[in-house]
């Protein structure tokens, strides 16, 4: 059998939960597992985050996936319901919205009583400079007034644009914002961490903390690596040796021939490529992992397979190879590729094996 596998370590997801506990202890936490957890598999993932507080997901479809496996925490619907038809599910399967325009504001309105009556809380969206969803400080006061007189329990929600860089100026338009719009809707609960915001800014944790990407074991930020955080790789994506060849200087390797060695060398064939998930482009000199040590990728990225430098390396045929993990870190292929870890593990395909360690 093809051996391309995703393995993901259930430990290192209950650390990496007990790293937002530590850094927030007194919010509750809401963990962000939209898109299949970030690529990692929501089934797998959610019996390890069985201490979470809460779910936050993308859309209904993400959040009726977890309903049919069985777990019952609170979900909140980040970009709330993209059509009225949706709210009869939503409210059926005690599912929380976020609010961020009028329309949505309606449709919520025409379910109040069945919404209210199952304590589902409502989100209410901030556009504090970002630009993408929710109301502007002018109106979300009133909105927020409104909905508070007609008995629904609101949190007042935002996200920063900038949370991983260091002195941008938007955020402390974002946070200023935020925090007068909390005291004029006060008492209100809140929520605006995501994972930066929570190692960043331990006085904005309040009511919920939304944490995504550390839960899963890489960084936020482009300039700390996870041993700075103290977060462990939850994936690791490994393919196994099937050929090895001896070339000549002057021979190349590949499509496009791209790759031409400048000096005799062993190269192994690994059932890897961008079939499975792996990216093509690597604008800088990419790495995998044998034995836990590093070597470089050569050539083009394949449909099915890769080629790498094993000169004086001990591999064989089947031995392993960690395209990212623990070893060779998803932050570090990402930033070869020309992209962020988000990226590469909400991408992955599903014709890997998944496996749970
Ligand atoms: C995805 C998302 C998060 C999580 O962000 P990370 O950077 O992965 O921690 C938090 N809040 C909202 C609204 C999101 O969309």
């Amino acid at each position: 059998m093809r051996q391309a596998t995703v393995y993901i370590d259930s430990e290192a997801l209950q650390y990496n939960l007990n790293r937002v506990k530590q850094l927030a202890p007194t919010a509750k936490i809401v963990s962000m597992v939209k898109a299949n957890a970030y690529g990692h598999g929501v089934k797998d993932c959610l019996a390890a985050l069985s201490e979470t507080d809460a779910f936050g997901v993308a859309c209904l479809e993400e959040a009726l996936e977890i309903r049919e496996l069985g777990f019952q925490q609170p979900i909140t619907l980040i970009e709330g319901i993209f059509s009225a038809d949706e709210m009869t599910a939503v409210i059926e399967n005690n599912i929380e919205v976020v609010v961020h325009h009028q329309v949505q504001l309606d449709w919520l309105h025409a379910h109040r009583q069945a919404y209210i009556a199952k304590n589902l809380k409502v989100w209410v969206k901030l556009n504090s400079g970002m630009n993408r969803l929710g109301f502007k400080v002018s109106e979300i006061i009133d909105v927020i007034h409104a909905l508070k007189a007609e008995g629904f329990t609101c949190v007042l929600a935002m996200h920063f644009a900038n949370a991983d860089a260091e002195n941008h100026p938007l955020n402390e338009q974002q946070k200023n914002q935020f925090l007068q719009v909390k005291a004029a809707c006060a008492p209100i609960m809140a929520s605006c961490c995501n994972s930066a915001a929570i190692f960043k800014w331990p006085e904005l944790n309040f009511d919920f903390v939304r944490p995504g990407i550390m839960l899963y074991g890489a960084s936020p930020f482009a300039d700390k690596s996870i041993n700075e955080l103290d977060i462990k790789p939850v994936m690791t994506f490994s393919a196994e040796i099937i050929a090895l060849n001896h070339i000549e200087q002057g021979e190349s390797v590949g499509y496009g021939s791209t790759f031409v060695a400048d000096t005799a060398m062993d190269i192994a064939i690994v059932s890897i490529g961008y079939g499975d998930g792996y990216p093509r482009a690597f604008p800088k000199q990419n790495y995998v992992a044998i034995n836990e040590k590093p070597t470089r990728v050569i050539g083009r990225v394949a449909m099915d397979m890769i080629a790498i430098d094993v000169t004086g390396l001990d591999a064989a045929l089947g031995t392993e190879v960690e395209l990212w993990g623990k070893h060779r870190l998803v932050d570090d292929v990402a930033d070869a590729n020309g992209t962020i870890g988000y990226e590469l593990l909400c991408r992955m395909s599903a014709r890997p094996v998944r496996k749970k360690i």
